[in-house]
């Protein structure tokens, strides 16, 4: 009796290894957990005091369907001064995090049947949103000598006459690959030529450990026109559970939007927007601050990984992951199905640690680990990385 939909839904790979994480923590196991895609810093006090004065002010009831005004007004001077783009608050729709925020983009342009462009590997809910609002994901296929980023002619294979929009995700989870803006300038141009939208979620623009980051809408006033930017304060400023986020995009795509937004949660938390107002008006230091640590741990772990036999991965340039190149060691496990997952069940079971399976990114050759958590936890688990790929021989 249940909606179709569910029957194309995947399930979360992430969600599986999250209970079997506490199945083991329940046995009083020591476990490490390296497949968070959650900091492990606090959220600035500065912006946690916005929040606790917009309470005391008894700012609680409904509001701007499209976000408090004070929130847009800043997100637009950031968006100026930080990316290079030019918006106005009736541009910008702020939602229940980027998550919500790609949910009800989509729903906002696509049709039934609608063709979505997804590079793989792709972070785990992009083809599952597509599926939910009853568009058809497509795979573009990218190569590791490039870092998997698509190439024009990777792009342009794939469209077809269906084809509605593309999703960029730009510092890329789980690579953390990073595009140039001559690449963005090759995609934008294929993207207007076949009138095809850019959904470029910049969700981890400011965990960048190149000196430039290129905003795909800052290319061109073309580029900005077809292109709705997903931002959000998980990320940037830890704010994973107070569910905040936003787009900026030409103001008739943030009607759309903000239609679709009313009529199903009317707006994303108060008491979130107004610590992120605070996050945006006063927090750009403890921001750097988390910044300049991940690029202390990126050191740390990428030289503790480069000791290991048998595996290689992508150089992160941005977001808090490593992705691991596992292949191989594909003779020395017996496996059905997929490799990746098996790889990842039996290193949680002799070692307990926990990584995502590439299979979760369209990729099975692959592994995930996360530096988002202490120093200590992400060594003891390469360690035990180590450790495990060594009793395979
Ligand atoms: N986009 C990417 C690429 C992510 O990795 C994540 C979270 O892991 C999100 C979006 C979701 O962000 P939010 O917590 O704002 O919904």
């Amino acid at each position: 009796m249940l909606s179709k939909r569910l029957e194309t839904l995947t399930p979360s790979y992430t969600l599986e290894i999250s209970s079997k994480i506490r199945q083991l923590k329940d046995l009083n196991l020591d476990v490490i957990d390296l497949s968070i895609g959650e900091p492990n810093f606090n959220v600035p006090v500065r912006a946690k005091l916005y929040g606790i004065e917009s309470l005391n002010n008894n700012y609680t009831r409904y509001d701007a369907v499209t976000g408090i005004k004070p929130l847009k007004e800043e997100i637009c001077k950031k968006l100026l001064k930080e990316n290079n783009c030019t918006y106005c608050p009736e541009d910008i729709v702020v939602s229940s995090g980027a998550k919500h925020c790609l949910t009800n983009t989509l729903l906002a342009l696509t049709n039934p049947n609608d063709e979505v462009l997804i590079p793989i590997p792709y972070w785990v809910s992009y083809p599952e949103i597509v599926k939910i609002v009853n568009a058809i994901p497509v795979f573009i296929h990218t190569s590791k000598d490039n870092s998997f980023k698509i190439k024009a002619e990777d792009l342009s294979r794939c469209i077809s006459k269906n084809t509605k929009a593309l999703i960029l995700n730009n510092p890329n989870n789980p690579t953390g690959s990073i595009y140039t803006k001559n690449e963005l300038e090759e995609i934008v141009e294929i993207c207007y030529k076949n009138n095809i939208y850019i959904l470029a979620d910049e969700i981890y623009e400011k965990i960048c450990y190149k000196d430039n980051f290129t905003s795909i809408a800052s290319i061109s006033n073309l580029a900005k026109d077809i292109t709705i930017t997903i931002n959000g304060f998980s990320k940037s400023t830890n704010m994973t559970g107070l569910r905040l986020g936003y787009t900026a995009s030409n103001s008739s795509i943030a009607k759309a939007i903000s239609s679709i937004q009313g009529h199903s949660v009317s707006h994303p938390c108060i008491t979130s927007q107004y610590i992120a107002y605070g996050a945006l008006k006063e927090c750009n230091s403890d921001i750097n601050q988390f910044v300049n640590e991940y690029k202390l741990r990126r050191k740390l772990i990428c030289t503790k990984l480069d000791s290991i036999n048998d595996i290689s991965y992508i150089k992160p340039y941005g977001a808090f992951y490593v992705f691991i190149d596992i292949s191989k060691l594909k003779n020395t496990l017996s496996y059905n199905g997929s490799f990746s997952l098996e790889f990842c069940s039996k290193f949680l079971d002799t070692y307990n640690v926990a990584v995502v399976p590439g299979i979760a990114f369209g990729l099975d050759d692959y592994i995930r680990i996360s530096f988002a958590c202490d120093e200590s936890v992400f060594l003891e688990g390469v360690d035990r990385l180590d450790k495990f790929i060594n009793s395979f021989s």
